[in-house]
């Protein structure tokens, strides 16, 4: 027989659960908004509580305008019921405002960075600075080679000159970043830090970092030029890199200081001595791989 106390209690609770559910749905919006959930008043009475918060967050969503406006516990997500046999579960939800920013970031996932800072994702050929009029032959070089890229023809790279903190690196990232959206795969490497890396991961991962640039469907080696060169540098990573990148035709791109001519002078000049045939032929296959410009302006790092 069961205890006459538990049913008093369960007869108790089940009223408070009615009452508290029905003071909720004085507001004729809540009312409005649990009716629209197509679930029996008998299971959504036992989540009035819950239910309020998700209609608050529901509210928030209906008035929010950008992510950045975002007024729920977990920002971009609503907090939202779905009836599961004879019970509600709550779950976040991605709110349009987040789903169409996963969108617009989604081609991130196609750039591979190598100690480059992660704001080179943002760089965008919308932005780039149209008030030197140097920039205009090279954005006018970007299209013909999306152009040509798109169509599977054969486009060389870039070799981008010029004085320091012109926006060389800016602008040829934005020309990946584009490459991306297009779901094209770009690693943008920093090449010093690179070498630096490469050579002391011997006993480690040294052929997959190699692979990563040799093989990239679109490469950038930022700042050439910039490392302490060495024969190793040179003949063992710089040359079979080029070697294969030309032999498989990808697009490779190289920003620099130097011009090509001095590149080559410093190629030449190793801490193992002068080997001007051997810079000469790195020099070759850049020349086979890009076509240089340059890019001359004022420094526009603050
Ligand atoms: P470089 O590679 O020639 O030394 P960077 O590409 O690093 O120069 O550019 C120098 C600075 O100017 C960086 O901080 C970069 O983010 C900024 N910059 C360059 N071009 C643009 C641009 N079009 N819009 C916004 N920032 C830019
Ligand atoms: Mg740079």
């Amino acid at each position: 027989m069961k205890n006459i106390n538990n049913v008093v209690g369960n007869k108790s609770n089940e009223l408070e659960l009615i009452h508290s559910y029905q003071d909720a749905c004085s507001n004729k919006e809540f009312k409005m908004y649990v009716d629209s959930l197509g679930i029996e008043e008998e299971i959504l009475m036992k989540y009035t509580s819950s239910l309020e918060d998700s209609y608050m967050e529901y509210t928030n969503c209906r008035k929010c305008k950008s992510l950045a406006c975002c007024k729920n516990k977990v920002i971009g997500y609503r907090y939202t019921p779905e009836k599961e046999k004879n019970i509600i579960k709550f779950s976040y939800t991605a709110c349009k405002w987040n789903l169409l920013a996963l969108k617009e970031n989604a081609y991130k996932e196609n750039l591979e960075l190598f100690d480059m800072p992660i704001e080179i994702k943002e760089a965008s050929l919308k932005e780039v600075y149209t008030d030197d009029k140097s920039r205009i032959p090279i954005i006018k070089y970007f299209k013909e080679f999306m152009d040509k890229y798109q169509k599977k023809e054969n486009s060389k790279g870039l070799y981008l000159t010029g004085s320091f903190g012109s926006g060389k690196t800016y602008l040829i990232a934005a020309l990946l970043n584009e490459m991306a959206k297009k779901k094209t795969q770009c690693a943008l490497v920093y090449y010093p830090e690179f070498l630096r890396s490469l050579k002391s991961s011997f006993q480690t991962d040294y052929s997959e970092k190699f692979d990563f640039i040799k093989k990239s469907p679109v490469l950038l080696l930022d700042d050439i030029g910039a490392e302490n060169e060495s024969n190793w540098s040179r003949d063992e990573v710089l040359g079979p890199i080029l070697q294969y990148r030309m032999q498989n035709h990808l697009p490779t791109f190289f920003t620099s200081n130097l011009t090509l001519e001095e590149l080559e002078l410093s190629l030449a000049t190793t801490s193992s001595g002068v080997d001007k045939v051997k810079a000469r032929r790195i020099i070759e296959r850049i020349k086979q791989l890009t076509i240089t410009m340059e890019l001359i302006g004022k420094n526009r790092r603050n």
